[in-house]
């Protein structure tokens, strides 16, 4: 089951995220949703989803994801980044995609890989826990 998620959207993908949530909503309906400030705040107004709003990404809310996720309370993440474009928190999303690695967490940078995640049998199973490291 993976239906603790964080949903993120640089500036200029945000209208594609919210196009696939759309898309989705059935399911993202059954799914806790926690996303950086801006993200958040235009997935609730414009879907009408009650999402835990962190910090704009800029301002540490991707390395509150990070956090989350060390934490062992995110399931998935999925993170429609820029890639024409230089964030000045650059550093805060390499580091939020290398604890997704450690901790073995699914994530989904393009809408195509989001698309197959959440369409998955195994995405909403409660027979679907992935191994997670013993460290
Ligand atoms: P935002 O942050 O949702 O506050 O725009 C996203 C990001 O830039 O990581």
């Amino acid at each position: 089951m993976l239906k603790r998620i964080a949903l993120v959207a640089h500036d200029h993908k945000k209208n594609e995220l919210l196009t696939w949530i759309n898309k989705h909503l059935s399911i993202m309906k059954q799914c806790d949703i926690v996303a950086t400030g801006t993200t958040g705040q235009r997935i609730n107004e414009e879907t009408g989803l009650t999402v835990q709003r962190l910090k704009s990404g800029p301002l540490g809310g991707d390395q509150q994801i990070g956090a989350k996720i060390a934490e062992g309370e995110l399931d998935a993440l999925f993170f429609f980044w820029d890639p024409l474009n230089p964030a000045p928190h650059d550093p805060d999303v390499k580091a939020l995609l290398r604890l997704c690695s450690v901790w073995n967490i699914p994530v989904a940078c393009t809408s195509a890989t989001a698309d197959l995640i959440v369409t998955s049998p195994l995405f909403l199973s409660q027979d679907f826990t992935p191994e997670k490291p013993a460290y």
